[in-house]
């Protein structure tokens, strides 16, 4: 279980029955958090009383391979100049927590022994200061802890934390290369490591052949009982389903072998493989492994930790691409999907395996999953690489049943409703340099987006009800 530290500020002036205060005030916020919140435990860490104390408590937090985000609060004043070195070495995501222990305020009681122990509103502040100044990303959330809607954005936090943890760590296989000629999906691996951390690394698909052709028939027995116990098996062709649970065996081996938590391949790179990885792919996808087609290492790594920040609410998050529309004037819809390789996280109904011929390509037909889309509120999300910069476009949209049957679309697809309108939020996405591979998600929203963006220093475009005309002419055409 991923670890969220609790760090509470004071000073040493205070003497010792005020500082004892502090301490089990502390203690008591660390315990009503624990209750709240299941998806991270919190740990409280010594009072911030001195400078080396500081230090002590960010280096064990920044040294803690557990501890994904730490927690700041200041119970009372706490000079903010002996907060510095701590903070220099602080490398884990960080909350300011702008709270007090007590709700309300006692009028009938109030002396200067309470004012000198609760005093957020003059502690937090100087620490605010020194976190401006020292250009720290970090999120601030205001109000009595226990209320319901800080309670969300403190669990919020520990999500997108848990997912810059994970995105720190995260290895990313790429079998083949960047589809030839296609600019947006390609970007600076140097850089994304850098400032994602993605470790991301190519492999001869040879390699990848080599251990898919180990596979025994029992490994591909073993496989398709899982396939048919999650899936209708919806095709005669048993053995072109064999063959994509013999590249899931296979994959998963490589994966696991090179520690690898996301991968791409591209149909223009199969040497040795007899069909494009299908089912295989979506059956990775539905287990967390990221996953991005003609290899697309930005989307794969992207949504292998998006999946990761959903976990545990409800909805799907994956991997989706941009197809075709509805231009119905005024009920315009968008229908997503991808060649084979739609995560089954958006399956309405009960997935069902089929094998068709692929268009383009030149291999033979392969097994995938093919389901209608679920609906509601969700966001598409997206990161390209600007040059000099990476940028998240991030937009609002509405999941929509498809209005009609399509008995000869031999995929996977989801269907969307742009915001605020057809006109604007496709522009604007357009506007923006928005990829055509992105994340679809209904468990998370743009607050989550933009918590992820602030705290890894990525710059964010949004779109939604709240994007107009003049957006466009004022941000997207400067
Ligand atoms: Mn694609």
């Amino acid at each position: 279980m991923k670890k969220i530290y609790f760090m509470v500020g004071s000073q040493d002036l205070y003497g010792e029955e005020c500082l004892k205060q502090v301490r089990a005030d502390a203690q008591e916020m660390v315990n009503f958090l624990s209750e709240k919140i299941k998806s991270v435990t919190f740990e409280l860490l010594p009072t911030v009383e001195t400078s080396p104390i500081c230090i002590a408590n960010c280096r064990k937090a920044s040294n803690d391979d557990d501890c994904v985000g730490v927690i700041t609060w200041m119970h009372t004043f706490s000079p903010a100049k002996m907060w510095i070195k701590g903070l220099q070495q602080l490398n884990k995501p960080l909350l300011h927590l702008h709270t007090q222990y007590n709700e309300k305020l006692p009028y009938d009681k109030i002396d200067m022994d309470f004012m000198n122990l609760n005093q957020a509103a003059h502690g937090d502040r100087e620490y605010g200061f020194i976190l401006a100044r020292m250009n720290i990303a970090h999120e601030v959330v205001a109000g009595y802890y226990k209320n319901d809607k800080v309670v969300k954005k403190i669990s919020r936090f520990c999500d997108v934390a848990r997912a810059i943890a994970f995105s720190k760590n995260l290895r990313v296989g790429t079998f083949g290369n960047n589809m030839r000629d296609v600019a947006v999906t390609d970007g600076d691996r140097v850089e994304t490591q850098i400032q994602y951390g993605w470790e991301t690394n190519y492999y001869a698909i040879g390699d990848l052949v080599e251990v898919i052709n180990a596979v025994t028939d029992a490994e591909i027995d073993h496989k398709m009982d899982e396939y048919t116990s999650k899936y209708d098996m919806n095709t005669d062709n048993i053995d072109a389903v064999r063959e994509q649970a013999k590249y899931e065996v296979g994959l998963e081996k490589f994966l696991a072998n090179k520690g690898l938590g996301a991968f791409t391949d591209t149909f223009q790179d199969l040497n040795g493989l007899r069909q494009l990885p299908g089912i295989a792919a979506q059956n990775l996808m539905d287990k967390g492994i990221g996953f991005g087609p003609e290899g697309d290492y930005k989307i794969s790594a992207f949504s292998a930790l998006l999946m990761e920040m959903s976990k545990g609410r409800e909805g799907a998050t994956g991997f989706i691409e941009d197809y075709t529309y509805d231009l119905t004037e005024g009920s315009e819809l968008e229908l997503a999907s991808h060649m084979l390789e739609v995560p089954p996280a958006f399956a309405a109904n009960k997935p069902a395996i089929e094998v068709h011929p692929l268009g383009i390509g030149g291999k033979e037909d392969p097994a995938r999953l093919v389901f209608d889309g679920v609906t509601g509120d969700g966001i598409q999300v997206t990161l390209v690489d600007m040059g000099d910069h990476f940028r998240i476009i991030c937009a609002d949209i509405e999941l929509v049943k498809q209005p009609l049957p399509m008995p000869n679309l031999p995929v996977a697809r989801i269907m969307y409703r742009h915001k605020p309108d057809f006109e604007i939020g496709t522009a604007a996405w357009c506007y923006a340099g928005g990829a055509h591979h992105s994340v679809v998600s209904t468990a998370l929203d743009r607050n989550d987006i933009a918590m992820f963006a602030r705290l890894t220093g990525t710059e964010l475009v949004t779109i939604g009800d709240d994007t107009t005309e003049a957006d466009l002419q004022k941000f997207f055409m400067k």
